[in-house]
């Protein structure tokens, strides 16, 4: 293994100093991709030299989301503390269903999740796991709305006609999921938003009325933290009060923004969230760790462990449940992905993720007050938000973005509410400070200005 480390080392050095020299890489078409690298395998094995070369070839000409011009998800730049945990993580190859094979990583993922809980003042029936991703968060909170609202579906199916709840603007997994747990997409209300984007508590209620009334079961709402488009926040406690009188769960999806609660400036924008029944969030969101980290939590343990526990004497040998993992958890081998989050969070404390969340809405306010105060620029956001949406001299988003994408300058993607669509700036990047944030306008400005002329026949076409 030694000699894969020194190479990995090369690697990663020639890496970071591209990532600085260069920024953005500039893209491979799809369509030549497989006569441009030797991607395709083969009977034979490579030299060490030619692996080498390869190799690096391969890792030069991927997609450099860790740069500071990488704005095009909900996601970008590295965390170096949460890349040791990860790389090490890694190494250790842990699964992390058992203390029996995962020992003091049990205890790392426990410590998030008990830290959580009690950020947000869930009482002590509460608990959590950890899943592949904020879709999969979503998942596991939608299956134990269904169970709870019907304990024998685990065992008979689906009997009863059961009616989710969700923003327009909240994020596909929501349909996607109810799919998946045989509710069926067209069962999912999207719920109309106002004007900036927040899901109506009025209409939720009217529409909840009129499906009772149609003789369906509703049994979810989810509300939203950060929706993906706008970044807004849904209404914590009207939502908890109409999901308190007609018995549903509510969840808040926040594996955008849910990372909120480590700031005391800014944790009012989830305020009623300890009345929620689950919520999750991503780390590999906000907080910048290595993909996937994402926390869910609820109120009740018990829903966790009835929903997601199964028997298997083959694996759970020894210990308590509350030290197998796998007993609430969606996947048998489960990577380790609290090791990242767990350095990150030791190495800096609560205040140094709070300082993060602080800087990307500071970052965002800065774009805000740069497009506020630059002509040819229209806004569409409102603060605060780190999402940033505005168009430039009138250039259609898709337009703007492709062309920075294809000229390898900056990584940016578009977005549509309400008819229009709009640049989204998403101030998410660990890595920056003000200066990148005026530097991606500097940069798409003189872009625009060099090629003003083609994105404008673009236009008319
Ligand atoms: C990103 C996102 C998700 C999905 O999370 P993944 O980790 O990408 O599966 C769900 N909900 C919201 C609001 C998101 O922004």
């Amino acid at each position: 293994m030694q000699q894969e480390l020194d190479l990995f080392r090369r690697i990663a050095d020639r890496l970071l100093s591209e990532e600085k020299r260069e920024g953005v890489v500039k893209p491979i078409p799809a369509a030549a991709l497989w006569n441009t690298l030797n991607l395709q395998l083969s009977a034979e094995g490579l030299s060490e030299t030619e692996f080498e070369q390869l190799l690096t070839e391969v890792v030069l000409s991927t997609p450099r989301t860790a740069t500071s011009k990488f704005f095009n998800q909900l996601f970008g730049g590295r965390t170096p503390k949460a890349t040791l945990g990860d790389l090490l993580a890694v190494m250790l190859n842990n699964s992390m269903y058992t203390y029996k094979v995962a020992g003091p990583q049990v205890g790392v993922e426990k410590a998030i999740i008990k830290e959580i809980i009690s950020l947000i003042g869930y009482p002590s029936t509460a608990d959590g796991t950890i899943a592949s991703g904020g879709s999969m968060s979503n998942l596991i909170a939608m299956l134990m709305a269904r169970d709870k609202k019907d304990p024998e579906a685990r065992f008979k199916g689906n009997r009863k006609p059961l009616v989710a709840y969700t923003s327009a603007a909240s994020h596909y997994s929501i349909a996607k999921n109810a799919a998946f747990l045989g509710i069926g997409r067209d069962y999912v209300r999207n719920i109309p938003t106002d004007a900036t984007g927040k899901m109506d508590p009025q209409a939720l209620s009217a529409q909840i009325l009129s499906d009772k009334a149609a003789g369906l079961e509703p049994f979810f709402i989810n509300g939203t933290a950060g929706t993906t488009v706008l970044g807004v926040f849904d209404p914590i406690d009207p939502l908890a009060d109409i999901a308190q009188a007609h018995e549903l769960w509510l969840h808040i999806d926040g594996a955008y923004c849910g990372s909120v609660v480590f700031s005391t400036k800014y944790k009012h924008l989830v305020s009623g969230l300890h009345r929620a029944d689950s919520f999750n969030l991503n780390a590999h969101k906000m907080m910048g760790t290595p993909l996937t980290c994402s926390i869910i939590v609820t109120r009740h343990k018990k829903h966790l462990a009835d929903s997601l526990s199964n028997e298997a004497e083959y694996l759970y040998q020894t210990d308590g449940d509350d030290f197998n993992l796998g007993k609430t958890s969606l996947q048998c081998g489960r990577r380790n992905d609290a090791l990242k989050f767990w350095s990150l969070w030791k190495a800096v404390g609560t205040k140094g993720l709070e300082a993060m969340v602080d800087r990307q809405f500071a970052l965002a306010e800065t774009a805000v007050n740069y497009i506020r105060d630059h002509k040819d620029y229209t806004l569409y956001s409102d603060l605060p938000s780190i999402s940033v949406c505005f168009n430039y001299k009138d250039i259609p988003a898709k337009t703007l973005c492709t062309a920075l994408y294809e000229e390898g300058e900056l990584m940016v993607g578009f977005g549509s509410f309400a008819n229009e669509t709009f640049v989204r700036l998403v101030t998410i990047n660990a890595g920056n400070q003000e200066q990148q944030i005026l530097d991606f306008f500097a940069t798409m400005e003189a872009f625009v200005s060099k090629h003003e002329a083609a994105l404008k026949i673009t236009t008319e076409v």
